[in-house]
């Protein structure tokens, strides 16, 4: 079998690996005296932007109505099953509103497809991410959980209108 020529041969200076060591050095010293990315968490907290999709939430208007019509599509489309909605019928213009709305959080996989699916905005992931629970029960949210004021998720609307 023919012997593999290298494409280049070593010169001293690779062969000895000094400079190749102060290269390396050189870049921990740069990196040392750089901006720092870590934080000390939990004191320090990690403030997302509106890219960031954390637990998924539901959108109340400023009057207080919410926007969610019950339609069940997010339901529908969740891969985890982790949405139970059941519609109840309203006197406002939107006519239905869900009487239940649930999310287990411990099913869901922050996947964003129930906010893409949304015919009304009405469900945004959030900036949250401190989920913790004891037991089981409390990883189940309701409405009570959920609903959020849209002021509060202002950045995640504004991104996903200039970018969905
Ligand atoms: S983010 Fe994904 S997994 Fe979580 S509730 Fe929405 S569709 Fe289901
Ligand atoms: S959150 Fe949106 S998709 Fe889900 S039931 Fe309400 S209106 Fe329909």
């Amino acid at each position: 079998m023919a012997e593999k020529k290298r494409l280049k041969d070593l010169t001293f200076w690779d062969k000895i690996y000094i400079p190749a060591i102060l290269n390396g050095l050189a870049l921990t010293f740069k990196n040392l005296l750089g901006p720092k990315f870590t934080l000390k968490y939990p004191e320090e907290k990690f403030i997302p932007s509106g890219s960031y999709r954390g637990s998924p939430v539901l959108v109340v208007e400023k009057n207080g109505v919410e926007r969610c019509v019950a339609c069940g599509l997010c339901s529908r489309v969740c891969p985890a099953l982790a949405i139970e909605v059941q519609a109840a019928e309203t006197e406002n213009e939107k006519e239905r509103y869900p009487e239940k709305f649930e999310i287990n959080m411990l099913r869901c996989i922050y996947c964003g497809f129930c906010e893409e699916v949304c015919p009304e905005e009405a469900i945004l992931m959030s900036k949250e991410y401190e989920l913790a629970f004891d037991n089981r029960e409390d990883g189940i949210y309701g409405k009570d959980k959920l609903l959020k004021p849209v002021e509060e998720l202002k950045d995640r609307i504004e991104f996903l209108r200039r970018y969905k």
